[in-house]
């Protein structure tokens, strides 16, 4: 009898406890996934007001990163004037031109 006893005593507070882990678990798992698909969604490191275009000095949405390792910042317009002149030496291009949209649409 006092063996049974001690178990369903400890039992209880037992399956609370791991009730308890798991909700925490699967609450953890689903904010790694939205952090996961956050990441997906935004770029690497997102372009700011910091961020200049190196021809004219205006906000850059463009980040061209080129074979060299080097980047080249550019506003929409240089983008668009340089993207053809760039192609052979540009690993990647960062284009966030989505994002001035936005900012026309935020001012209104
Ligand atoms: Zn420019």
């Amino acid at each position: 009898m006092f063996p049974i006893q001690m178990t369903e005593m400890s039992e209880e507070p037992l399956k609370l406890e791991q009730y308890q882990k798991d909700q925490r678990k699967k609450t953890s798992i689903r904010r790694e996934e939205d952090r996961m698909s956050e990441q997906l969604i935004l770029e690497p490191t997102p372009l700011n007001a910091i961020d200049r275009c190196d021809r004219c000095g205006a906000q850059a949405y463009v980040r061209a990163t080129l074979l060299n390792g080097g980047e080249l910042l550019f506003c929409g317009h240089h983008a668009k004037e340089y993207a053809e002149g760039l192609k052979p030496v540009v690993a990647k291009i960062q284009d966030e031109t989505n994002k001035l949209a936005e900012v026309a649409s935020d001012a209104r």
